[in-house]
């Protein structure tokens, strides 16, 4: 029996032959050739005001807080169900979290909620686009626009999604996308920070380069560079470019084969588990489907723990995800009391299958027949 593993890294074609490139330039430091290669294929094709690839989305997200002054007594919404880093970002400058439920039927923010989150306090918006699904973006919009608060997207899963025919990552001030190896093109570790108000892109160059001006200097606009505010050092090695440059120009080869693979799971598991009280994801006219996850919600919590079981026993490595963050050892005591059901809901009942580029047909068939097996078994 062959296993199947959740993720798995993989190479498109050309990623050894850029970092040997890479390595031959003479420079493998920040700034290098691929990495400005990739902010231009950012540039170009989603119309960034300006691309800046990051060690890490999570990197990305921490330049956010520090774009934006977040300080002491500074109010951030963010959604209960995510990654740990769309809320330690703003937490480690001081900012209060008050954090929002998803929607019923999916797990991104509820914007329908946000109007009673807000207090003059609120700075901003944290918005993310759980399996590269759009989030209501014209209401969320409305709602900041109103009330004088910026809206950052995290897009680490978003990438070539669209709202509207909006790239996801064009839409807040600031985006951040992550091509950590478990996204749909990966380089290991590391990001992108995508600005989309022009008015933080000089400022961003600043707090990325350690503080300093040496952007300005490599462009020759000032004659020497130094010290001229906060930072740190958030620009990847030109080698996590070259590895992400390989994929970027393949971006729509490997897009089309995860949506075959997302396909093919729905073609199978659609008329099967609906019977069982499964659900499958449900995408908004408003959104695209990049394929980043194929994910179920079970009926509960003691479903989803047998079925992952199931899996497991036929090799098949299925997982669930994101644990409520309003409810986490580290939250629990400074939430303000306000139940999050349908994020909690979806951290009992969501289980993703395996996705990743190489996944092949008969794979996805023997995941779909051993699910079938299990569920009219029990
Ligand atoms: C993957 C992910 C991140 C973190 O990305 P890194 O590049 O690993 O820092 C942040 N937010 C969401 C929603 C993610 O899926």
């Amino acid at each position: 029996m062959t296993t199947i593993p959740f993720n798995k890294p993989y190479l498109h074609g050309r990623e050894l032959v850029y970092i040997a490139q890479a390595v031959a330039s003479g420079k493998i430091s920040g700034d290098g050739l691929f990495t400005k290669k990739c902010h231009s294929f950012f540039e170009e094709r989603y119309g960034f005001a300006k691309a800046l690839m990051t060690t890490s989305c999570t990197d990305a997200l921490e330049m956010c807080a520090l774009l934006l002054d977040i300080k002491e007594g500074d109010e951030v919404i963010v959604p209960s169900f995510t990654f740990v880093s769309s809320a330690n970002a703003f937490v480690l400058r001081g900012a209060k979290l008050v954090f929002a439920d998803s929607e019923a039927d999916n797990p991104n923010i509820d914007a329908g909620q946000l109007e009673a989150l807000i207090t003059p306090r609120t700075r901003a918006i944290v918005v993310v686009h759980y399996a590269g699904v759009a989030c209501d973006m014209d209401r969320i919009d409305e709602i900041a626009r109103r009330h004088g608060v910026t809206v950052i997207e995290d897009a680490a899963q978003a990438i070539d999604a669209f709202y509207k025919g909006r790239p996801l990552g064009g839409i807040g001030a600031l985006s951040a996308f992550s091509f950590h190896e478990t996204k749909n093109v990966i380089a290991g570790e590391g990001g992108l920070l995508a600005i989309n108000d022009a008015r933080y892109t000089g400022r961003a160059e600043i707090i990325r380069e350690k503080g300093t001006n040496r952007s300005s200097f490599f462009r020759g606009e000032v004659d020497k560079y130094g010290w001229v505010d906060v930072g740190s050092s958030f620009l990847p090695s030109d080698i996590i470019s070259a590895y992400l440059f390989a994929q970027l120009e393949n971006l729509d080869t490997i897009q089309a084969r995860r949506k075959a693979i997302w396909q093919r799971y729905w073609d199978q598991l659609a008329p099967m588990l609906p019977e069982y009280g499964i659900t499958l994801p449900t995408i908004p006219d408003y959104a695209t489907n990049n394929a980043h996850m194929f994910y179920l919600v079970c009926r509960d919590l003691p479903q989803r723990t047998a079925l992952i079981a199931a899996l497991k026993a036929q090799g098949i490595h299925a997982v669930f995800h994101y644990l409520s963050l309003h409810d986490s050892p580290y939250f629990q005591q400074k939430h303000d009391g306000r139940p999050l059901p349908n994020s909690d809901r979806f951290s009992n009942c969501l289980l993703r299958l395996p996705m990743f580029y190489e996944l092949s047909d008969s794979d996805v068939d023997r995941i779909c027949e051993t699910i079938g097996a299990h569920l009219s078994a029990s």
